[in-house]
């Protein structure tokens, strides 16, 4: 009953839920080929784990640290967002690991990638889809605000065991083998750290580091990336740490990794804030680049844990989901 009273205005072809880099990618890629398509994500504002923050003066960097390609495509796409000024170069690897491998940041942040991706298309934040329900040939989507929207298909891209709980809340039942294998991908955890510190860091330049050992699996200086006016660093526990601390006190562990890091800091800390990615990266990779969950209406699901933990994987994933779509509704 709940469903019919909150039926929204306006049905659209393609619902896409989540606006990472996958949700983005697809959302795109399916307006370009003429669909009506609206993006839906529970955060205040697009990127997913693209995420940048500021504390003050200070910018972070503090999911995503930059971007790498190997796909012809997608550096197609990374070649087009450097011509607009979305990335530019950070550097070809870092100290002694320094490979000639190009790495891209975000201009001015990471987080403005997926910013850029979102303009033009219809995407609401703070829609947070607690249920997926299949109505004949419709998908409806419910928030916790009770909204639904409705679409003839969608793309769902959240990290697995969230759209998993999406469709188990809506009655789809998936058949049990492929349930089995994609309720087996679990995710690396990841405490995240941001510092404002009062001087320059000791981190050689380019500005990131990943120690060998011990709770830090990756540290970076901001400023010396070239977007923070004030000395901020980023820090990154590793999974074994942040799975220990997840649910103690985050001040705490943020000191614990502070002290960790105190040989790289070299200036005293004006203020840190933490923050806790509980879908990190995913720990495998599923043997396709999106999965056809039903044909029809269309339900795909995409994201980096089918075509790689990474930006590019995500990428890759939300044009295959699209592909997957217009293949089916044409
Ligand atoms: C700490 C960290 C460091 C990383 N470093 C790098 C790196 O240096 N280089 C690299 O290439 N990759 C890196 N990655 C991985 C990279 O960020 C991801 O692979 C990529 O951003 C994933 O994109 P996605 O669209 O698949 O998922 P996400 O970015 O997670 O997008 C999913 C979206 O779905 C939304 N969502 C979830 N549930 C719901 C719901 N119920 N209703 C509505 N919306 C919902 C979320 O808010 C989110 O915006 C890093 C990730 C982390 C966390």
């Amino acid at each position: 009953m709940s469903l019919v009273m909150n039926l929204p205005e306006q049905n659209t072809d393609v619902l896409v839920i989540g606006a990472g880099m996958a949700g983005l990618s697809a959302a795109a890629e399916l307006q370009r080929a003429g669909r009506r398509v609206r993006v839906l994500d529970k955060g205040r504002g697009v990127g997913g784990r693209l995420a940048s923050r500021r504390i003050g003066e200070a910018s972070f960097d503090h999911g995503a640290q930059f971007i790498t390609t190997r796909d012809p495509r997608f550096a197609a796409a990374l070649a087009s967002w450097r011509q607009t000024g979305v990335v530019e170069e950070w550097c070809r690897g870092f100290a002694e690991k320094a490979d000639g491998h190009p790495r891209w940041r975000g201009k001015p942040s990471m987080n403005s990638v997926a910013k850029h991706l979102a303009h033009g298309l219809e995407v609401f934040v703070e829609k947070q889809v607690v249920a997926l329900h299949c109505l004949q040939d419709q998908w409806r989507a419910e928030t916790n605000t009770g909204e639904v929207y409705s679409a003839s298909a969608v793309v769902l891209t959240p990290p697995v065991p969230q759209s998993l709980a999406l469709m188990a809340a809506g009655g789809f039942v998936l058949p049990p083998e492929m349930h089995a294998r994609l309720a087996a991908i679990d995710y690396e955890r990841c405490l995240a750290v941001m510092a404002v510190l009062d001087g320059p860091s000791h981190l050689p330049p380019p500005g990131g580091l990943a120690p060998a050992e011990g709770p830090i699996a990756w540290i970076a200086d901001n400023q010396l990336k070239g977007i923070s006016a004030e000395p901020a660093v980023t820090i990154h526990a590793t999974h074994a740490f942040s799975l220990e601390h997840w649910d103690g006190d985050r001040p705490v562990s943020g000191r614990l990794l502070l002290e960790a890091a105190a040989e790289w800091l070299g200036a005293g800390i004006k203020t840190f804030q933490v923050h806790g990615w509980r879908y990190s990266k995913p720990m495998r990779v599923h043997e396709q680049a999106c999965v056809i969950l039903n044909q029809f209406p269309p339900l795909v699901l995409a994201g980096d844990a089918f075509a790689g933990p990474k930006v590019e994987g995500a990428a890759l994933s939300g044009w295959a989901a699209a592909e997957a779509i217009l293949k089916s509704t044409t």
